[in-house]
């Protein structure tokens, strides 16, 4: 679409995308009208700021919620741009079917919209990682000289960096499953697929949904497209997408790489996929130890991190560089005290069994504090892979039964304090009673495994009652 001129296009969905994707098209002289389910005093605060524009605003639509009867598109509508996390079932989409009203989500509206010149995406998803991966690569991609930005589903809006004054050589691209379902047209110069679990399942239905929403990410690549060697699902993924000719499959291991593979030997990231010199066989990148925290899930992130921008020409001392440059954002795997010879990790952001697996993997001796909403999932996997490290585990929140039913079955010798609390209160005496199953040398790490949201607005405000809690223990 060049022409956007009185063109009926329906939002759905006020909000973090749907606001700015409402005011960029309204700019461009189309007619919008935004559907939002909520009706509440925030919703009509948005909806006043957008009819003081001229946008037509219809709060408490009907044919935007879910389990509705069949809905009714707003008159005319000639395409729907949707909010990312919006369920594919809403009968405002099954309503798009049927009159074949395409539907695209912020990414896709960006993607249409960036100009011909516009710096290349090197994109990122994955189930655990997306964030760290793409922080990194931003990281390497900056010490390499290069104008860039880490943007996406990362908290920077895409439609504000395409559409903005500044201007970048290349863009690192954080991407959900849900933003890809919504993203048809788009084309990355290279992307990644760090790794698949189950997530998210209620919303695409099936884990062949979800795998095939994140399988989108490496459709029409230009240069490589990045799986984890450890990780079949994602191999499979790279060989079922469609590509263009000349890009490359390039994997990445904890293992020593085969060619065409980015791995470790020796306590080094080599690079055995894009190599200058023809005399070598492998590129040396950096030391372990350059990796922050050097983790084995994180060192997974960081040669993935690499790999994409190596597929994009940056040497080799940048990726040392800009790994050592990195920090990792808060509540991941953060290093909070140590008290009494007892070291306290805050890794908050676990919250799913997946993420707490690696994490878990991490430490040797542990005392693991655990629970929250488990959102559907099963904790015998991960019980039964951690039982060995564990010296204690502490549980709290909504969804701990679970997990002690887990433990019961794999690790019955584990000692289990079960706190049967969900007040925020229940955090310090979490912390108090992982101290005393604590012995010198052992970590204490808080990851849930779990979403916060029975207990704390966010995963944020977990950590920060962890660490404070910690503060308390040491003064
Ligand atoms: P995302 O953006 O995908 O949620 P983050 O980078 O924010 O990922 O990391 C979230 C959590 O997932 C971390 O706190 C850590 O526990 C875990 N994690 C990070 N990288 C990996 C990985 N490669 N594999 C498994 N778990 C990971």
């Amino acid at each position: 679409v060049t022409d956007w001129q009185g063109k009926h296009v329906t939002v759905a969905g006020l909000g973090v995308s749907g606001i700015p994707a409402a005011k960029v098209l309204h700019g461009l002289g189309a007619k919008v009208t935004v559907v939002n389910d909520g009706d509440d005093a925030r919703a009509r605060e948005q909806a006043a700021e957008l009819e003081a524009l001229g946008i037509t605003v219809r709060l408490g639509d009907t044919a935007s919620m879910s389990g509705s009867a069949a809905g009714t598109l707003p008159e005319g509508t000639e395409l729907i741009v949707t909010t990312p996390g919006w369920k594919p079932d809403k009968p405002l989409f099954v309503a798009a079917r049927e009159a074949s009203v395409p539907v695209w989500g912020d990414v896709e509206l960006a993607w249409r919209l960036r100009g011909p010149d516009a710096a290349p995406w090197l994109a990122v998803t994955g189930t655990n990682g997306k964030t760290t991966t793409t922080q990194m690569l931003a990281s390497i991609l900056r010490a390499a000289g290069l104008r860039t930005a880490a943007v996406g589903n990362i908290g920077v809006s895409l439609l504000d960096v395409v559409l903005g004054e500044e201007e970048y050589d290349v863009l690192a691209v954080e991407l959900s499953s849900y933003q890809l379902h919504w993203a048809p047209s788009l084309r990355a110069h290279s992307a990644a697929v760090l790794n698949l679990a189950p997530d998210h399942l209620d919303w695409h239905g099936s884990m062949e949904a979800y795998a095939a929403d994140k399988g989108r990410i490496y459709e029409g690549n230009r240069v490589a497209c990045v799986y984890n060697v450890a990780d079949k699902a994602t191999e499979d993924l790279v060989r079922e997408a469609d590509v263009e000719e000349g890009c490359r499959a390039v994997g990445f291991t904890l293992g020593t790489p085969a060619p065409s593979q980015l791995g470790v030997v020796e306590g080094i990231l080599v690079d055995r996929a894009f190599v200058e010199n023809r005399q070598k066989n492998a590129q040396e990148l950096a030391e372990v130890s350059d990796v922050n925290p050097p983790a084995p899930h994180n060192i997974a992130n960081a040669l993935a991190a690499a790999a994409l921008a190596r597929a994009f020409g940056v040497p080799p001392t940048a990726v040392r560089d800009g790994l050592r440059a990195f920090t990792p954002d808060a509540h991941r795997i953060a290093h909070v005290a140590d008290v009494a010879g007892v070291t306290y990790i805050d890794d908050s952001k676990a919250t799913n069994t997946h993420a707490a697996e690696a994490s878990l993997s991490a430490y040797e001796s542990i005392v693991w504090i655990a629970g929250g909403l488990a959102k559907g999932a099963t904790f015998d996997e991960l019980v039964a892979k951690s039982a060995k490290r564990l010296r204690g585990v502490v549980l709290i929140g909504a969804d701990r039964a679970l997990i002690r039913e887990a433990l019961t079955r794999h690790a019955p010798e584990v000692p289990v304090v079960d706190l049967d609390r969900t007040d925020t209160g229940a955090m310090l005496a979490a912390v108090q009673e992982a101290q005393r199953l604590a012995e010198p040398g052992d970590t204490v790490l808080l990851a849930p495994g779990c979403a916060s949201m029975d207990m704390f607005a966010n995963y944020n405000k977990r950590g920060d009652a962890f660490a404070e809690a910690v503060r308390e223990l040491g003064a």
